[in-house]
């Protein structure tokens, strides 16, 4: 057998992308023998907006030997406990949906279950009564969950709000620390395989010519080689998820910040606020058919809660995905791949969970076809499912009466969303299988939100007597009450914690 090792690998781009693929790269091949080169372009600039996460992101740090404490000074980070949904439903109703669970099973079946029974009856409070992590966030408190010893504090999960920028500038010193090599420039032409149409190399505008074997392509929306060189293709998935633009404009600090995401309906779409420790980053994610630029740009400044920091910036998008990840001997990431909104912080995962797949899939110098499609196929099925998730955030509003809003609940959607839907109300239970990301918690959370209520649920829990079930859910909910009441607010825990100036933050 030869070795078919691949020696070198360039990535394109240094936006989050960029800097994540190359921080995770070179912390796989750290013996030197494959060459990591990533280029980026200051001229052409990052797409710089990212700030909100999930808790998948502290198995990237983890990976990586990162701080977590180090990780939240140096990128302005603060804790996230789950996005709170205002007004979504109908325009005077909140959700949050927590990265948690419900109560607690009762003869290992799931909360839910008995839950839906007593409150058909009335005999049951919401179901964010009985989760820790949704009561934190509306009191804006934060802990860290504890293991085993604490039920209710090992039941929910956390991730961060952060600064992209300092984000890509903190993993760009570190993948250089691991030996990544760094050029800034311009890519000015690309040369393939006249055979095979396999990418060659990289000019740059110094006429620096860059060879490689294997590239990442992370180069934003346009996608410099998947797509301008390659035509890979991109599936529109704009007939369900009609916003195509933003508008975003950070603002100063006026109040403590939240433990939550904050997910505000609006006319025409909805609007972002993402407390950091130095500043709000704020957006209006909206369809362009239903409002111009300049009064998305207006109602957000209208509610910003301190001065804008920053002229508003405005970014046009396509929802949808690249036809294939992975095109010959060039895998593309991060915006480059495709875009499906910030509505429920998914991009940085798809970037995360991509990389993930390809280094447990690292191609030879032969690039098999068959691991290329395997890759492919996953990706494509990963990208259907938080597609589904987030169509169902406007397929479930009852905002009756705002054509925006009107449209999207009227739409036809992709029968694999029906299929959930319909499986939820007959069977009281969300279908979820091991390539959602999102959980039977975060189903739950939307149901429950959108108040899609089951018609049926697990049939054990008629064997149980209803008065007891309702003292236990009344005993969970007081348990749940009195736990955050002596909980620290997420601003105290963070000046204890992360040590942050109380200069930089205002009470
Ligand atoms: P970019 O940041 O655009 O980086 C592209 C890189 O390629 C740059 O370094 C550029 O210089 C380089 N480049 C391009 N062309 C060339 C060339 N010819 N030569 C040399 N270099 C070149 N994700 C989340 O997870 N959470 C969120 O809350 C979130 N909010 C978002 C809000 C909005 C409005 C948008 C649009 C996106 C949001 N995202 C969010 C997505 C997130 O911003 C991106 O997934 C992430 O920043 C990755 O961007 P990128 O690195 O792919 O692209």
């Amino acid at each position: 057998m030869t070795d078919s090792r691949i020696r070198s690998i360039v990535i394109l781009g240094g936006g989050t992308a960029g800097w994540m693929a190359a921080a995770a790269l070179a912390n796989r091949f750290k013996q030197g023998i494959t060459r990591i080169t990533l280029i980026e372009s200051a001229e052409i600039g990052t797409i710089g907006v990212g700030e909100a996460t999930v808790p998948y992101i502290k198995e990237f740090l983890q990976d990586l030997n990162i701080n977590e404490v180090d990780f939240m000074r140096a990128t302005q980070a603060t804790y996230k406990l789950g996005i709170d949904f205002d007004g979504w439903y109908k325009p005077s109703e909140k959700f949050i949906h927590p990265f948690a669970g419900y109560g607690a099973r009762i003869a290992r079946i799931p909360f839910h279950h008995y839950w839906a029974k007593l409150r058909a009856q009335n005999k049951a409070q919401t179901l964010d009564t009985y989760c820790l992590a949704v009561q934190m966030a509306r009191h804006n408190k934060f802990a860290l969950p504890k293991a085993n010893n604490d039920i209710e504090l090992s039941s929910f999960n956390y991730a961060f709000h952060f600064d992209a920028g300092l984000f890509a500038q903190y993993l760009s010193s570190l993948a250089q620390g691991m030996g990544v090599n760094r050029i800034e420039a311009n890519v000015e032409q690309v040369a393939q395989d006249p055979d095979t149409g396999f990418i060659q190399s990289l000019t740059l505008s110094n006429g620096e010519k860059i060879q490689g074997e294997f590239f990442i392509d992370c180069s934003g929306f346009n996608g410099l080689l998947i797509e301008q060189r390659l035509k890979t293709g991109y599936e529109s998935w704009s007939q369900w998820l009609r916003c195509d633009r933003a508008v975003a404009m950070p603002c100063a600090s006026t109040l403590a910040p939240q433990s939550a995401t904050r997910a505000l309906a609006m006319e025409a779409g909805w609007q972002w606020r993402i407390p950091l420790q130095h500043r709000v980053g704020n957006g209006y994610v909206y369809c362009s058919d239903y409002i111009s630029d300049e009064i998305a740009a207006e109602k957000l400044q209208e509610n910003l809660q301190g001065d804008a920091l920053a002229e508003p910036k405005f970014i046009r998008f396509t929802t949808g995905m690249r036809k294939q990840a992975w095109n010959k001997n060039v895998f593309c990431l991060g915006l480059a791949s495709g875009f499906m909104e910030p509505l429920e912080s998914t991009s940085i995962y798809l970037i995360q969970s991509s990389l993930t797949l390809l280094l447990n899939h690292f191609p030879n110098n032969q690039f098999n076809q068959t691991l290329v499609n395997t890759v492919n196929n996953n990706l494509r099925i990963r990208q259907e499912k938080l597609r589904d998730f987030l169509i169902l955030h406007y397929y479930a509003n009852q905002r009756h009466g705002q054509a925006f809003w009107d449209e999207c609940r009227n739409m036809a959607i992709p029968d694999t969303l029906s299929a959930r839907i319909e499986y939820f109300k007959a069977t009281g239970q969300p279908q979820v299988d091991e390539l959602d990301f999102f959980d039977t918690n975060s189903w739950l959370a939307m149901f429950s939100g959108f108040n899609i209520q089951p018609q049926h649920y697990h049939p054990v829990v008629d064997d149980f007597d209803v008065q007891l079930v309702e003292q236990e859910l009344k005993a969970i909910a007081a348990s749940i009450a009195n736990t955050v009441k002596d909980l620290p607010d997420h601003l105290h825990f963070m000046q204890r914690n992360i040590f942050i100036k109380s200069s930089q933050v205002v009470e």
